[in-house]
């Protein structure tokens, strides 16, 4: 008999093999879903607290399986992301986001961003750039129309070749923002070489700041950091009128979160837009 054999085998618990099953079976489910027509875009509205007025969107994607129904991407994106199903989803993604800005501009809408999430995966495996550019030339939309959205943490990974990633989105002209900022350990002083538009402040603070007195300096200290450094400041995961009203009194420039709206779907998007909806 091997020696250790049975420790070996110990460590894989029935709990453990379980969820290795299931994310096996997700995995080959995941493959299938980009042409089996099971992903799906929906629209977070971007507000301005001054104007009032949408002024951009999230895409963020969904995956209705017809058996196991409805799956989060907080479930399925590190799946893919540790299967390398990452890259034919991103590309699902934002080919899907680009095209429908597109039409979004081709039908007279006014001129709304739309942003895309950016996984760090993604980013190792792919020169984000020449991406990004060859879909705006694919799908005809005007790179002011996209947003990318990457984190602090994804940022620190490489900070060289980001910075020259970065510079070649912006001459482009591709809008570029900090998601999730706050809750990453970069080097601060690296920020000023990003060229970013805008600093998105983690829902996680913005949650909390009305009961933690940290968090609201925290918000507070992220809000006048963008602005020392002349970027926009967006708020997410704002979901009262109190949330809301301590971010204006702060100089917060925009705000997403269900305060204002739940991700919906295009449609929807559309018919808030042309009706005009505000804060
Ligand atoms: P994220 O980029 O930080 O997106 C914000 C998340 O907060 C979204 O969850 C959104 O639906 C949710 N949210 C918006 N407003 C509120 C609010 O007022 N309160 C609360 N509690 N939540 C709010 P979602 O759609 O489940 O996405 C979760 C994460 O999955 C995203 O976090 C992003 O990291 C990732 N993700 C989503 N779509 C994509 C995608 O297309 N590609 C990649 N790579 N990642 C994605
Ligand atoms: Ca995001
Ligand atoms: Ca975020
Ligand atoms: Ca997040």
């Amino acid at each position: 008999a091997k020696h250790g054999g049975r420790n070996t085998y110990a460590k894989f618990s029935p709990e453990m093999d379980e969820r290795m099953q299931e994310r096996v079976h997700l995995e080959t489910l995941l493959r299938l879903a980009p042409a089996a027509g099971q992903l799906r875009l929906v629209y977070q509205p971007k507000v301005n607290l001054c104007s009032g007025e949408i002024i951009g969107c999230e895409a963020l994607v969904r995956w209705h399986h017809p058996q196991l129904g409805l799956i989060p991407p907080g479930k399925f994106i590190p799946v893919a992301e540790e299967s390398g199903l990452i890259l034919p989803i991103s590309d699902w993604v934002l080919r899907t986001a680009c095209m429908q800005a597109r039409a979004w501009s081709d039908a007279g809408l006014p001129r709304i961003p739309v942003a895309v999430n950016i996984s760090a995966a993604q980013l190792l495996q792919q020169d984000l750039a020449q991406w990004a550019l060859g879909m705006l030339a694919e799908t005809g939309l005007a790179p002011e129309l996209l947003e990318l959205e990457l984190t602090e943490s994804l940022i620190a990974q490489d900070v060289e070749r980001m910075i020259a990633t970065f510079d070649q989105l912006k001459a482009a002209g591709v809008k570029l923002s900090i998601d999730d900022f706050g809750t990453g350990y970069s080097n601060l002083s690296h920020l000023k070489n990003f060229r970013v538009d805008t600093l998105k402040i983690d829902q996680s603070f913005v949650q909390n700041m009305l009961d933690k007195p940290d968090d609201a300096t925290i918000v507070r200290a992220v809000i006048t950091l963008a602005h020392n450094l002349r970027l926009k400041v967006i708020a997410e995961g704002v979901e009262t009128a109190e949330h809301c009203r301590m971010l204006r009194a702060h100089g917060c420039d925009e705000i997403q979160g269900y305060y204002f709206s739940k991700p919906v779907s295009a449609q929807e998007f559309e018919a808030m837009v042309r009706q005009g909806r505000r804060l």
